[in-house]
């Protein structure tokens, strides 16, 4: 019940309960006041018997005293007495007045008659007296009659005294009682009303108001200090302090609801930043290595609940392979065709998930865990795959975490394809087209390195020439002569493996540095490359193309010359090989200076 019901019942209660109280004690008031009225009345009756026996008696002694002694005082008295009984019958018609009961005034009427009477008598005994009859006159007064008048008349006074006595006492009785009696129902009333106010206040204040206020004051001071760990007790009164405690329970979920939208609010501020980092270094990458070390430390940090991989797709754009991953994947295959992937099919995110009721990819495992392919595209080519699984307590969270994948997908697959168009660029710029060798730059850059190369020892250097070159380009055409030079240069690459690097110096002429190795090694390097060109028949549009072979001149750094006179040494070697009937490797120890004169200026 709401306090403001309570308190005004309580008000309309204690004030018919002090109506009814004050009510109860004018009704006592009035009763004491009838009380005394009835005391009063029983004392004017009480005194008014009194005066009317001793009247009757004094009257009469007075007439038996002048008789007796004949005095005229007792006369005058005897006369003056009778003003007394004029006195009388005025009392008589004040108790009439007073409301005497029937009873009474018959006693008071037996008096008054009685009295009359006896007057009479001494009136006429008085008279007698006076006209000499002095013994009449004493036999009159001292005589039965008068005595049996005088008896009657006191026991008329004795019976009216009772009657009014018994009535007045009867009243007296009645009205202390009822005085007593509304007396004792105010007092009752006034304790009620009293005991009711306290209880009331006791309860309204204290149970209702007090000490529920102390414990909201407590969470209150809480909640301002943004605790809202505090526990706010439901209470489900209906009134002020109930609807006070719910303000208090919304105030503490608004408050624990905006502590979580801040949260949600500086996390996913947080994921931004770090989105913007990892952009940020996915921009300056140089290189594939360093793009997957960059995914693999960024993306387990935005989005820790999963793991995942990153895939490159291969330059025949037909499989994929992992280059980095993050919190161990355990679905995903490492190297993988891309038809094996729903996602890059469609060329959109696609969740293999039994769950969600989605095909999974063949790429993937059976188990039931969540996976996601989003595509790496770049202007419409597709360049790799960014797979993310949940890990075994992660969850993958809705639309607002596949946005900002779908955003890292993007800037990842624009920075892979940045990396690819950049080693094409690079390699379009270091590397001979033809041939895929390094190109003429590419070794001028190479010398000039070794040359500032101040812990290089040992440089071995081969120039290689294809003999007659121009045979093949007259007899079977340009592109049987470009098929000769893939030959040559992939032999090369063959025979040197990581002992060195092979350059396209120029035509049909190719060079090859050798670090680390000396002229002994550089030569036994060298003839192996003559040998195996030499071992293989080519064959062009199927035309046979006859045998290959190439001149090699063979230089070397342990002869103590400077970095810078290398290949003009090599080179001159090969033009002794040239000049010996070509096929054949030719050192630069040997070589002859006039030729090397010569070689240098052409
Ligand atoms: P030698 O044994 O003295 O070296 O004779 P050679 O015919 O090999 O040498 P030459 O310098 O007379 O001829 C080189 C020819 O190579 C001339 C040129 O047309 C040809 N050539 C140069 N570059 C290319 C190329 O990229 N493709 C083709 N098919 N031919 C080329
Ligand atoms: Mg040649
Ligand atoms: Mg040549």
């Amino acid at each position: 019940m709401r306090i403001s019901v309570i308190t005004n019942w309580a008000y309309g209660v204690t004030v018919v309960l002090t109506v009814l109280s004050g009510s109860a004690f004018i009704l006592s008031a009035t009763s004491a006041t009838r009380e005394r009225i009835a005391v009063e009345e029983h004392l004017a009756l009480d005194d008014l018997a009194d005066e009317l026996a001793l009247g009757a008696e004094e009257r009469t002694d007075e007439a038996r005293l002048y008789v007796m002694r004949d005095d005229i005082r007792h006369l005058d008295a005897f006369q003056g007495k009778e003003g007394e009984e004029r006195r009388r019958e005025r009392a008589i018609r004040s108790v009439r007045d007073l409301g005497a009961a029937p009873i009474e005034l018959q006693a008071l009427e037996d008096v008054e008659k009685n009295a009359d009477v006896l007057d009479k008598i001494e009136e006429e005994a008085i008279a007698a007296y006076r006209n000499g009859d002095q013994a009449g006159a004493r036999q009159t007064l001292f005589g039965p009659e008068h005595d049996r008048l005088q008896t009657a008349l006191l026991a008329a006074v004795t019976r009216f005294r009772d009657l009014a006595n018994a009535r007045t006492q009867s009243v007296m009785h009645d009205t202390q009682l009822r005085s007593d009696w509304w007396g004792f129902i105010a007092k009752t009333l006034l304790a009620v009303t009293a005991a009711l106010f306290l209880s009331v206040l006791y309860f309204i204040l204290k149970r209702r108001v007090a000490m529920p206020l102390m414990r909201m004051t407590g969470i209150v001071t809480r909640l301002a200090k943004q605790d809202y760990a505090v526990d706010v007790p439901l209470d489900r009164r209906r009134d002020e302090i109930g609807e006070m405690n719910e303000a208090i329970h919304i105030f503490r979920e608004n408050g624990l609801e905006r502590d979580r939208l801040d949260a949600e609010r500086r996390r996913d501020q947080q994921t931004k930043d770090l989105i913007l980092q990892m952009m940020h270094r996915l921009q300056a990458c140089q290189a594939q290595e360093e793009l997957a070390e960059v995914v693999a430390l960024f993306s387990p940090q935005i989005f820790p609940d999963l793991a995942g991989n990153l895939y490159i797709m291969n330059e025949s754009r037909s499989t994929l392979s992992r280059i980095s991953s993050w919190h161990e994947p355990l679905r995903s295959e490492p190297v993988f065709p891309a038809t094996a992937c729903w996602g890059l099919r469609r060329g959109r995110p696609h969740v293999s998930s039994h769950e969600h009721g989605d095909i999974s990819c063949q790429h993937l495992d059976q188990s039931d865990t969540m996976g996601l392919c989003v595509p790496l595209t770049a202007q419409g080519d597709v360049v790799g795959l960014l797979y993310f699984e949940e890990r075994p307590q992660g969850h993958m969270e809705a639309e607002a975490s596949r946005l900002y994948l779908e955003l890292i997908a993007e800037n990842i697959g624009l920075a892979a394809a940045n990396l690819q168009l950049r080693d094409k660029l690079t390699n379009l710029s270091i590397r001979d087209a033809l041939t895929g060798l390094y190109n003429r730059r590419s070794l001028d850059e190479d010398m000039n390195n070794h040359a500032r190369d101040r812990e290089l020892e040992q440089l071995s250097c081969m120039m290689v020439d294809i003999d007659h070159f121009k045979r093949f380009n007259d007899e079977f055409g340009h592109d049987a002569g470009d098929e000769v030079m893939r030959y040559v240069a992939q032999t090369i690459l063959d025979t040197i493996g990581d002992a060195g690097r092979a350059y396209r110096f120029g035509g049909e002429e190719f060079t090859v540095l050798l670090p680390d190795i000396s002229d002994a090694e550089g030569f036994d390097i060298a003839e192996r490359l003559r040998s195996n060109i030499r071992g293989l028949a080519l064959s062009h549009r199927g035309r046979i193309l006859g045998p290959i072979s190439v001149s090699i001149g063979v230089g070397s750094l342990t002869e103590g010359a400077a970095v810078s006179t290398l290949l003009t040494r090599a080179d001159a070697a090969l033009l002794q090989a040239k000049g010996q009937g070509r096929n054949r490797t030719v050192m630069a120890s040997v070589l002859m200076p006039e030729d090397s004169k010569r070689r240098g200026s052409a």
